[in-house]
């Protein structure tokens, strides 16, 4: 093995340079050479790439975002186009390629080393925490502690008012990013994809808290919730309701993703890059490397991202005995 490829692919994710400069580090470490690939699999049919050494990615890692770009293309869920992508890497002298991204991303990863001759390894990068094989996803941490941020900046503003908030957070199919927010920034109840939700014991709920003298309260709605929150705050309180609370609904969108990473996200993203580049240079192919209790573990890609992982339901029940 004489030259890698790395690209970062599907929803940007903080941390994703922490292991763009791991991969390159650890491949400079080990005499490889390493082409960093524009926008995904997007650049990577198209033959975007560029050779990018240890100097490159200096002052990269509290960056946010990812400096290659990244990208959804509809041309690589082809066959063709991933045929194409093979074909780029030939000529480009790649012999092995890592993948950052979520479960779409190793989707493809794993399609594109199936049916090609490159060995392909995947790195969970991601805000939704949804993979498995990994307890934490690259950019998750970052994402929990900036839609807390404006959680705490919400409450102060509840407070104030004697208001209801509703706010949406992220994290598509999975209710991770609303759980944790939840917990963190002393929320009523989190409504997450996992558990259904009781409307009337949440309208109890609301009002209860008010009546027990809270100056305020905040309900964290999952995006995966059905409706969202303005539609979980329609059901709550409709036109008809008698019950009526001075309540607001607010959706923290696309403000998640960005920052500078945290931390953890780019510890993580060190190791697993690094992680990454062994994985290629032992012969693996077709796995994603993570961190299972702080040790590095390897799983078959297509168990990352055909099963999605959840929070698990005793934070749930935390939450619940702490709202009170
Ligand atoms: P995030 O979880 O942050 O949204 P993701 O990696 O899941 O990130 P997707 O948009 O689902 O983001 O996937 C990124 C890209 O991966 C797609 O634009 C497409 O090019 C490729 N991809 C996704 N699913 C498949 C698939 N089934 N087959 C081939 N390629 C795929």
């Amino acid at each position: 093995m004489q030259r890698l490829a790395v690209l970062t692919s599907g929803g940007d994710a903080p941390g994703m340079n922490a292991v763009l400069r791991g991969v390159v580090r650890a491949a400079d470490a080990a005499g490889l050479e390493v082409v960093g690939v524009r926008d995904g699999y997007r650049g990577l049919h198209r033959g975007w790439m560029e050779p990018i050494d240890a100097r490159a990615v200096s002052g990269i890692l509290h960056i946010g975002g990812t400096i290659l770009g990244t990208a959804r293309s509809r041309t690589f869920r082809s066959v063709e186009g991933r045929e194409d992508a093979v074909k780029m890497m030939h000529e480009a002298g790649v012999d092995g390629l890592v993948v950052v991204g979520g479960d779409g991303s190793l989707q493809g990863a794993d399609l594109l080393a199936e049916e090609g001759d490159i060995p392909v390894v995947g790195v969970p990068g991601t805000i939704d925490n949804d993979l498995a094989g990994t307890d934490f996803t690259i950019g998750f941490d970052t994402a929990v502690n900036t839609a807390l941020e404006a959680i705490d900046r919400i409450r102060d503003t509840a407070s104030s008012h004697h208001r209801l908030f509703f706010i949406e957070v992220m994290g598509r199919h999975a209710g991770w990013i609303a759980t944790y927010a939840g917990i963190a920034g002393g929320a009523t109840a989190s409504l997450v994809p996992e558990q259904e939700t009781d409307i009337d014991a949440l309208r109890e709920r609301v009002r209860d808290s008010f009546d027990m003298g809270k100056r305020f309260c905040l309900v964290v709605v999952a995006e995966g919730e059905p409706g969202g929150a303005r539609g979980v705050a329609s059901q709550i309180f409709p036109e008809d309701s008698e019950v009526d609370l001075d309540h607001r609904v607010t959706s923290l969108g696309h403000m998640q993703r960005g920052g500078s990473p945290s931390m953890r996200d780019r510890v993580l993203g060190a190791r697993l890059g690094d992680a990454a580049v062994t994985a290629l240079l032992d012969g693996a192919n077709r796995i994603m490397v993570g961190e299972v209790r702080l040790e590095l573990n390897h799983c078959p890609m297509v168990d990352a991202w055909s099963e999605q992982s959840h929070p698990p339901a005793h934070l749930f029940g935390l939450l619940d005995r702490l709202a009170r």
